[in-house]
């Protein structure tokens, strides 16, 4: 008989009952390090005092009113995005593949509306990955997460990451513009170069073409800046964020450019839950923290530190890590045993990690962690190395 709750993960066999900061506890008492974060995406740890409180204090007052209305929290929530970053405007909606899809629409219609309605096409990069709906997964172009779901959406085409001349030979008459994750998360942890970047930019103003950067993993101050696309000293025409830009609530935004935001005029384009006033509540509380004044700086030194420790680890046991990756606190072990293996000895020293692409275990905390959490997190990855390191037995035998 199938599970009530419909099979489409395998999921680990642990309920955590409550968190506090980055600790989580199951419904048996263990205490986790978390540096999964619920994937990237519970940005204040857990149980924060001003997040829950301001989402208490707005679910008493009234948590969804639609769109149809103005939304003060939405409105002042945009307000801090457009002064904090290269946009002019902002689409509120409630998920990464959704933000994607309101990427992508508005390209297409920019292009439309500057009367090239042939630039429809998007390219894309290997080891991506963009969300889960149809339109997604064909952005995403990974075979395995479009296997039996029938015709493929078209409009995506695929080159090499961190490869420019790539990018340049696929551009045609039909490409609207170029989407990207300044640090691939699931594909690996994969940074894409600065000079790739600027390369980018510079290649979409040569051509005409829109740059969209999906930051919905690797933005919100995860590398040390409020977005990753800033180490560039570059700016998008438009780009996607989610994960932890509402703490664990769910959220997603389209922060864009003017020329890209006029694009999506009323009916063209929209959401029922997008951006209502629980939602901003949230977010406002994320971005209180993530823009007061020296923790992104404080994260940033954290992450340098954690990221000093973790080649530590892989000098002292090369035959389970190979290599650390990433950037700020979005990171990865690339592995020489089988992530999963990894990941279970980690859990089994009680931290949890998150499995990625490219048999790499990714470490991607949450932001308010200090140095003392990644001392912790070094010391419980110390152990789960030894832990998965083959007998001298086992390597005589092979
Ligand atoms: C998680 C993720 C998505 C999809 O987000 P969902 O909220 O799961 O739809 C898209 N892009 C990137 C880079 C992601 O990490």
């Amino acid at each position: 008989m199938i599970a009530a709750l419909m099979p489409n993960y395998n999921r680990i066999d642990i309920a955590f009952e409550h968190g506090e900061g980055a600790y989580l506890f199951d419904s048996a008492g263990r205490r986790f390090l978390d540096f999964g974060a619920g994937i990237a995406t519970s940005s204040l740890g857990h149980g924060h005092r001003a997040l829950t409180a301001a989402i208490a204090d707005q679910a008493k007052r009234v948590m969804h009113v639609s769109n149809l209305y103005r939304v003060p929290g939405a409105e002042r929530l945009a307000q801090r995005y457009v002064a904090a970053s290269f946009a002019d405007s902002v689409f509120f909606c409630n998920s990464g593949a959704e933000a994607n899809e309101g990427l992508v629409k508005a390209m297409r219609k920019t292009m439309a509306d500057a009367g090239q309605p042939e630039r429809t096409r998007v390219i894309c990069f290997d080891g991506a990955f963009h969300g889960r709906t149809l339109a997604m997964i064909a952005a995403t172009g990974n075979a395995k997460y479009l296997a039996g779901f029938g015709p493929v959406v078209d409009g995506f085409d695929h080159v090499p990451f961190n490869d420019l001349q790539a990018v340049r030979d696929a551009i045609t008459p039909a490409t609207a513009g170029i989407l990207i994750e300044p640090v691939q998360g699931e594909g690996g942890i994969r940074p894409a170069s600065l000079s790739f970047l600027r390369g980018l930019r510079a290649i979409c103003d040569e051509f005409g073409i829109l740059l969209g950067l999906d930051e919905v993993q690797c933005g919100m101050g995860r590398t040390g800046k409020l977005f990753a696309h800033e180490w560039a000293g570059i700016e998008p025409d438009v780009m996607s964020i989610a994960k932890g830009m509402a703490g664990g609530f769910p959220m997603g935004a389209v922060l864009a450019k003017e020329d890209v935001a006029r694009a999506l005029v009323p009916g063209s384009h929209g959401t029922t839950f997008g951006g209502n006033p629980l939602a901003a509540a949230a977010g406002n509380a994320v971005l209180d923290v993530v823009l007061a004044p020296g923790f992104l700086d404080q994260l940033d030194d954290t992450a340098r530190y954690l990221w000093r420790g973790l080649n530590a680890l892989t000098a002292r046991h090369p035959a389970v890590f190979t290599q650390a990756r990433g950037a700020g606190l979005i990171l990865g072990l690339k592995c020489a045993v089988p992530n999963a293996e990894a990941q279970q000895a980690a859990m089994a020293e009680g931290l949890l990690t998150v499995a990625a692409g490219d048999n790499v275990l990714r470490l991607v905390p949450p932001l308010i962690i200090g140095q003392a959490e990644c001392d912790e997190a070094l010391a419980l990855l110390d152990r789960a190395a030894r832990r998965c390191t083959p007998s001298l037995a086992q390597v005589a035998a092979k």
